[in-house]
Formats: structure tokens, C-alpha cells, sequence
């Protein structure tokens, strides 16, 4: 085994969406290609927001879209870790107490927009002499408190970015940990990528001004560890909708339970999100492990990946197409659809149960649609007692020859009194399957 591990860190705070989703995959592909470790971290140190009904979904979905890791941690059982890494920080004075109140940051940071000065916090808790700071513990007020940057620039190699370098002295000094004494996102996840070991942090490019801050934390945390390495980034570009817009808001909709809900496949979700925003096509794969070989950094783009929800649906019905029986035997039980059935239908199916409509108008009672009574009672009487594959093409060309009708207006009208639509399976299967008597009182526009 590589010595790659990465990991996937959601916050158990709500329903995983296709974004989250994506992150998830670009780790466990690249996991999978380098024979490594994926490890799933829940980020759950936001207690009063983390939920164990979340969680459960979360572990739900991976496994449902088979992104199966192979090792799970839960911040919330590893406090005493954060908090000996902060009382190090603390002593080192690279965490310093700030009492600022939200209203107070926020008056300065217009002040510094109306000067033309960028909203970077101006460290003035630094100057705060140790009266002052128990005056205000006196007064009931409690610290917030901020990580110390080095005010230099920050450079690494991201392996989907190239070269990216972040001026330090531009971002404000991170708060790490908030007035009631919660973990802000930032120190758990340093300590944890430190201490588990984790060698590449591949996520969304909305974390690259994270990263610079992480690069410096990072690099503090080790040297109190003494051990561990420094992970290599790979940040991604963001999912935009088909109009180009953000996802933010409409994501409610796309979380994985509800793309479930609506019959999508968990192989067209991985299939398309597995290759949006790469230079390779988008196509239809029944087998996740077939993603891994195609699967390279190399191919991603910085440019947003566009996500439409219509061309997932379309990936998803190619991929029913394709999908043997025994790969969905246990959900079409359930259905009542078996091999034959599945197999003649599958390919004209936009969702699984689909094909619970098709074995409606196989062995169910259906309205027959009757333009053209005259032919289609005629149709009738050619229909013989036993039906096999040959059958249909038989009753056609006795058809032809009788009524010296061709192409739409020779089978239309049968496809219409038959099935009742206009387009399905081929009709040398289902004129089998509906059997002579069916098939001559629906001829016959009768109810059957
Ligand atoms: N819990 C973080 C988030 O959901 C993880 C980000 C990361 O991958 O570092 O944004």
C-alpha cells in the first residue's frame, strides 16, 4: 500500500449535495489510483449544529454511491488533542486574545473600506496591555482568539492550480477559537490532517485562502509534533448551475437523498461528477472502479464545472440502458419485473421504475388509444393463439399485404391500441409478452 491518505471532511450539518459529493469522489479516485488510504472525517465540532440523523445520511450516501472508506474519525472525540495544541499555540503567543465584539470589527472594517484600505483585521488586540485585557474579563467580556500569521507570503504547488502564492499580510489573522470556546473549523482540521497522517487535501477552491493561513499553522503544528509532514493541495474548481450561476442556493435540491428520491442512479451521479470540469467526456460507467484508471489531476481545469442537472438525467438513462439484470435483480423484485421483462424495456427507461410501468402495460389493464377502428379491429382477427418473437413481423406483413399500408400508418395505429403510446421497447417483444387475448380485445379498443 501507498503512503497516500486523504481524506473527505464534511460538517454533519445538513444533507450531502452533488458538491460535497465531488469532493468526496476527486479524493477516493485519487486514493484508488495511488493504492492509498480514503479516510472520512466527520467535522463535527459546531455540537449545537452536528447531528447524529446527518451523519447517519452521510455514511448512507457515501456507501450508496460506493465511496466506501477505510478509516473514520469524529472530531468531537478529539478535543484533548485540539486543546493541547492550542495551549501550545497560546504559549508560544502565536494565539492571542482579542475582545473585540462583532459590531466593533464590523465598524472597523468600514472604516478601513472607506479609506480604500482592504478589511484586514489590524491586530489591535496585540497591543492590549494585561490591565486592559482584565478590564474587560472584568466587564463579562470573554476572548475570542486569533492565530498569528507571519504577514509573509505563502507559496505551494497545488497539483490542480500549479504554482499559487497568497500574501499573508493581506488576510486578517484567523480566529480559531470563538468567544463560548468552540473550534472554529481551522485548528481541528490542522491538527487532524497532522496527526492522522493525511498527505493530500484535495477540496474546493473556495479554501485556498484557508490554505495559506493552514500552510502556517501547519508548519507550527508539526514543529510542536515534531513529527508529520506538510500535505500537498489540490484545490478543485467550484460546480456553477447550467446558466452559469452559483449552486449555493439550489443546492437543497441537488443533495444526494433527493437526487435518489427522483430515480438517479448512483452510478450517473459518480459518472458525471467524476469527469465535470476535466478534459474528458462525460460518460456513462456501471462500475465505479472504472472512473479510477482514467482519473488524473492533470485533466482538471480552473475553470468552473457546469453542472445540469438535465444532462445527469440523460448519463442516467444510458446507464439503465446498460445496466445487466443482475446488478438491480434485488430492486426489480420488488417491482415484480423479471429478466425478460427488464431486458425488453431497459433500454427505452429514464428511471428503474420505469420499468414498473412497462410491466403495467404488459400484464396490467391499459386504455387502448384507437384512431383507425376499422384497421386495428381487422389487426385482430390476424392475431394467432400462440405468440413468440416472430409473431409481430408476421402480423405486419399480413397487414401490408391485406391493406397495402406502409411504414407509421401500418404499425402506429397497432403500437397505439397495444401499449397506448407512442414509444416504447420494441414491439416484437411486448406483442409476445401481452399474449394473443390481450392483445386482440386491445386491437378491439376494448379495456385490457
Ligand atoms: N469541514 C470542512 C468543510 O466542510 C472541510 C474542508 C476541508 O476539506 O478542509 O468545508
Amino acid at each position: 500500500m501507498s503512503s497516500v491518505k486523504v481524506r473527505f471532511a464534511p460538517s454533519p450539518t445538513g444533507k450531502i449535495h452533488v458538491g460535497n459529493v465531488r469532493a468526496a469522489l476527486l479524493n477516493w479516485l485519487f486514493a484508488r489510483k495511488e493504492g492509498g488510504v480514503f479516510m472520512l472525517r466527520s467535522d463535527d465540532t459546531d455540537q449545537a449544529r452536528s447531528t447524529k440523523e446527518f451523519e447517519g445520511g452521510i455514511f448512507r450516501d457515501l456507501a450508496w454511491l460506493g465511496l466506501e472508506h477505510q478509516e473514520f474519525a469524529r472530531q468531537s472525540e478529539r478535543f484533548d488533542l485540539y486543546d493541547q495544541a492550542a495551549r501550545w499555540l497560546k504559549d508560544q503567543n502565536l494565539l492571542y486574545p482579542c475582545y473585540e465584539s462583532a459590531e466593533e470589527l464590523d465598524r472597523k472594517r468600514k472604516l478601513q473600506r472607506a479609506r480604500g484600505l482592504p478589511p484586514v483585521y489590524d491586530r489591535a488586540a496585540l497591543d492590549l496591555t494585561s490591565e486592559q485585557r482584565s478590564d474587560y474579563e472584568s466587564e463579562g467580556r470573554r476572548p475570542h482568539w486569533r492565530f498569528k500569521l507571519s504577514q509573509l507570503p505563502v507559496s505551494w504547488e497545488d497539483l490542480i492550480r500549479g504554482s499559487v502564492t497568497v500574501d499573508t499580510a493581506a488576510v486578517s489573522d484567523p480566529v480559531l477559537i470563538r468567544e463560548d470556546g468552540q473550534y472554529l473549523y481551522t485548528l481541528p482540521s490542522c491538527v487532524d490532517d497532522v496527526d492522522l497522517g493525511i498527505t493530500h487535501v484535495i477540496r474546493g477552491e473556495d479554501h485556498v485562502t484557508n490554505t495559506a493561513t493552514q500552510v502556517e499553522l501547519f508548519r507550527r503544528l508539526i514543529s510542536f509534533n515534531g513529527d508529520g509532514a506538510m500535505p500537498s493541495f489540490a484545490h478543485h474548481s467550484l460546480l456553477v448551475g447550467a446558466d452559469g450561476q452559483g449552486l449555493s442556493k439550489r443546492l437543497g435540491s441537488l443533495s444526494i437523498d433527493a437526487l435518489r428520491a427522483q430515480g438517479i442512479e448512483p452510478q450517473a451521479i459518480t459518472s458525471f461528477l467524476a469527469r465535470l470540469g476535466t478534459s474528458d467526456p462525460v460518460s456513462p460507467h456501471t462500475d465505479i472502479d472504472d472512473l479510477v484508471e482514467g482519473f488524473s489531476f492533470s485533466k482538471m481545469g480552473r475553470a468552473p464545472a457546469r453542472f445540469d442537472l438535465d444532462e445527469m438525467k440523460q448519463l442516467n438513462a444510458k446507464i439503465l440502458h446498460e445496466t445487466p439484470f443482475a446488478n438491480v435483480a434485488d430492486r426489480l423484485k420488488s417491482m415484480a419485473v423479471n429478466e425478460d421483462l427488464w431486458e425488453s424495456v431497459k433500454g427505452n427507461i429514464e428511471k428503474l421504475s420505469d420499468a414498473a410501468d412497462w410491466l403495467a402495460v404488459v400484464h396490467g389493464e391499459i386504455e387502448p388509444v384507437i384512431g383507425d377502428k376499422p384497421y386495428t379491429d381487422e389487426a385482430a382477427a390476424f392475431v394467432p393463439d400462440d405468440l413468440d418473437e416472430s409473431s409481430w413481423a408476421t402480423l405486419v406483413e399480413q397487414l401490408k399485404d391485406k391493406t397495402g399500408r406502409k411504414g407509421k400508418q401500418l404499425f402506429m395505429p397497432l403500437r397505439l391500441a397495444l401499449t397506448g403510446q407512442e414509444h416504447g421497447p420494441d414491439m416484437s417483444v411486448l406483442f409476445r409478452m401481452i399474449g394473443a387475448e390481450k392483445a386482440r380485445a386491445r386491437l378491439q379498443g376494448k379495456r385490457a
